[in-house]
């Protein structure tokens, strides 16, 4: 018989996630994550995130006399999980040190833990520290509103935003004929006096997804005379009124239950115009950057959760006659398991450490350009796999809800279609490539630092700068590109600074030493050192 993991620290039995956070700059908050691993890892904490998913929010369209009031109910877990992360900073705690300083490290190493035990709650969290880059080019709302969200108070009442503790923002941009294409969204703006940046708008049209519907303000696209134009469009006007945002449904989603997912219409609604018209996807792209280091980091949480329950359930759990754990079969899919989650966590931290640098680091700036699309991808296409196998480890008990395995299977996938799906990524590290070729030299640079460790290493970093250099990048060939790419970060990644398990990475990923499912790794590499690696220690 195995017992739970619960409770456990998720930072202290997790030395990669410290080794990472460390190298970039976040070991002074080491006891603020020591802290905030344990507080997660409670059996409390825990059982919100099941609660939260089990009572998905519903939608209240209208009282009792006919009139609308277009509010989101949702189960006391789900605030009780929101008001645990706003509280620890996770949505601006950023925004109080000085760029650079590992303050936005560290508190992506906190999303990674808490996100491990309920992810649907981080997308208003993520999304409303996102939206204060975007929103800062307009200078008078964000005098407004940047002062509103930066509290650490989680104030869920749909009243006016002036009156509450702490606000919280989203974005609307997909419409229903498209969301990768968003410069074919129908919205419409129309100016109220002259208009012009920070000018008030009336806005008509609808979002076909706008997830947490219940947030102060979105951030939305709509065409104005200039063309597509971002907007700061918040559900309770300066007079108290409500604005006309119609949530028509909640969507039946495979996952990510605990958060709300809306259909807005709206005829005549209020906003106001961040930056100048025609510049909207210039605008909410600083606010896209800052979210898609978020979904990487779910992808990365969601193979950490899972890997580490499988590695906690068979370090128990005996069948024939000894325990799974010293099966040599189990060993090696452990272990293949346990490479692609190390290199997640790796690549996710490195990410954050671009991102919070790159005001003050042009390296970084330029690397974070390439990687974080790479990362965006190729994590987002790893944890549904990788999810799927550390359930099947923990076998039948794996496939029921209680264990937490099925959840983290259905949200996998989410990952890979928000803030861009798979093609469309790819097409992005093309677009990079082509448009901003420093990227791309900023990117191999990096992978040089490993040069000389391994010989087959050092063969795929020469073709892909060939590769990376070469004008006639085919489009239909971009996955296999970004691929390439991630898997020879990753490969980076691991001789610099995981040695032990870098030969088992190479050989397989790089050298063809694999198969086609987890649990192929050659004669030669140590599967019990490695899969031993994945088992949390609950102390
Ligand atoms: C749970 C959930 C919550 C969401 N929350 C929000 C939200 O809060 N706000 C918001 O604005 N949106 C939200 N979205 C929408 C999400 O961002 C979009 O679904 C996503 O951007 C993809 O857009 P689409 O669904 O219109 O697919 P499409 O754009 O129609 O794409 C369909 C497929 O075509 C591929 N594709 C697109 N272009 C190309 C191309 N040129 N070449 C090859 N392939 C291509 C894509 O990769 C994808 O696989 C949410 C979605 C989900 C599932």
């Amino acid at each position: 018989m195995s017992i739970p993991l619960e409770p456990y620290n998720l930072y202290t039995s997790d030395p990669v996630l410290r080794r990472s956070v460390e190298r970039e700059g976040g070991g002074h908050a080491n006891s603020i994550l020591d802290g905030f691993g344990e507080r997660v890892g409670s059996i409390e904490v825990s059982e919100w995130g099941f609660q939260a998913n089990r009572h998905s929010p519903e939608l209240v369209t209208h009282d009792r006399f006919g009139e609308r009031v277009d509010e989101v109910r949702y189960h006391p877990s789900y605030h009780r999980l929101m008001d645990l992360s706003v509280g620890a900073g996770l949505h601006a705690s950023h925004y109080d040190g000085l760029p650079g300083d590992g303050s936005y490290v560290a508190r992506t190493a906190q999303m990674h833990m808490i996100s491990q035990i309920e992810v649907g709650h981080g997308c208003p969290v993520s999304m409303t520290g996102a939206v204060l880059p975007a929103l800062r080019e307009q200078s008078d709302l964000a005098a407004v509103w940047e002062p509103r969200v930066r509290t650490r108070s989680y104030d869920p009442r749909l009243v006016d935003p002036a009156a509450k503790s702490g606000n919280l923002l989203g974005m609307g941009l997909t419409e229903k004929q498209g969301g990768s294409d968003v410069r074919a969204n129908t919205s419409e703006a129309v100016a109220v006096n002259r208009g012009g940046p920070g000018g008030e708008y009336r806005l008509t049209g609808h979002k076909w997804f706008t997830s947490a519907p219940m947030c102060d303000a979105f951030l939305m696209l709509a065409q104005a005379r200039g063309g597509i134009s971002c907007f700061l469009v918040p559900r309770i006007l300066p007079d108290g009124a409500r604005n006309s945002l119609h949530l028509m449904r909640l969507k039946d989603k495979l996952g990510n239950r605990s958060n709300a997912s809306s259909e807005l219409e709206y005829a005549d609604a209020a906003g106001w115009l961040v930056g100048e018209e025609g510049r909207g996807i210039n605008v909410i792209i600083k606010m896209v950057t800052a979210t898609r280091v978020d979904v990487t980091n779910w992808s990365a949480s969601l193979m950490r959760q899972g890997v580490s329950q499988a590695a906690w359930h068979v370090s128990q759990r005996e069948a024939f006659g000894d325990l799974l754990i010293d099966k040599p079969l189990m060993q090696n899919v452990l272990a293949d398991l346990e490479l692609e989650t190390e290199v997640g966590t790796m690549m996710v931290m490195r990410l954050a450490g671009a991102y919070e640098r790159a005001p003050v680091n042009e390296h970084d700036a330029v690397f974070l350009r390439l990687s974080s699309a790479v990362a965006k991808y190729w994590l987002s296409k790893r944890s549904t796999p990788v999810v799927r196998e550390a359930l099947e480890c923990v076998g039948g008990n794996g496939y029921v809800e209680e264990s937490i395995m099925p959840r983290l299977y259905r949200e996998a996938p989410l990952n890979a279609i928000w803030e861009g799906a798979g093609n469309v990524i790819a097409l992005d590290v093309l677009r990079a490539l082509q448009r901003a070729p420093e990227s791309g030299q900023a990117f191999l640079d990096e992978l040089e630092l490993a040069r000389g460790a391994d010989r087959v290493y050092d063969a795929e970093l020469d073709q892909l700068r060939q590769l990376v250099t070469s004008p006639n990048l085919a489009e239909r060939d971009a996955r296999r590109l970004v691929e390439r790419l991630a898997v020879c970060w990753g490969a980076s990644l691991c001789l610099r600074h995981e040695p032990s398990i870098a030969d088992a990475y190479v050989r397989s990923r790089l050298d063809g030493d694999w198969g086609t499912e987890f649990g192929t790794l050659g004669s030669h590499v140590d599967v019990d050192l490695i899969a031993r690696r994945a088992i949390p220690n609950p102390k």
